[in-house]
């Protein structure tokens, strides 16, 4: 699948959006999901245009893949998330449920998330 320049979320890494940002470096902007889905509920996406979990691992550079997961960790212990547990998903492409076609990755936690749902 071809990346779409005009998604929602390249909207907001390019300002025409507005986003409640937790966190931001060279390689990745965090921001709090806008429908949240447990007490905190964070969004990381890559600054590059990848569309899903599978395109970035096999066409990211290794700095862009080491800043991401090193970001994800950062945002985590930021928010106090790691002592209790958090869960993080990336939901992939029609049968995944993904709903905006650039890779990210949700942080969900704050409490206690239960159990994995497939329907
Ligand atoms: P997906 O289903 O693609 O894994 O998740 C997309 C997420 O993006 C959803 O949880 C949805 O609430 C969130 N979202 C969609 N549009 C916006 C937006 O404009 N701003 C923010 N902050 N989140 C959004």
């Amino acid at each position: 699948m071809a990346y779409d320049p005009d998604n929602i979320f390249a909207k907001i890494l390019n300002g025409d959006i507005p986003c409640d940002k937790v966190y931001e470096d060279e390689y990745v902007l965090a921001f709090n999901d806008i429908a949240p889905q447990a007490p905190v509920h964070v969004l990381v996406i890559p600054k590059g245009q990848y569309v899903s979990i599978d395109d970035f691992g096999a066409n990211a550079s290794e700095a862009e893949i080491t800043g991401f997961y090193r970001a994800v960790a950062k945002i985590s212990q930021d928010l106090g998330l790691v002592d209790l547990g958090f869960r993080s998903i990336a939901n992939t492409g029609e049968h995944g449920g993904q709903e905006v076609p650039h890779f990210h990755m949700h942080i969900l936690g704050g409490g206690p998330v239960g159990p994995m749902v497939c329907a």
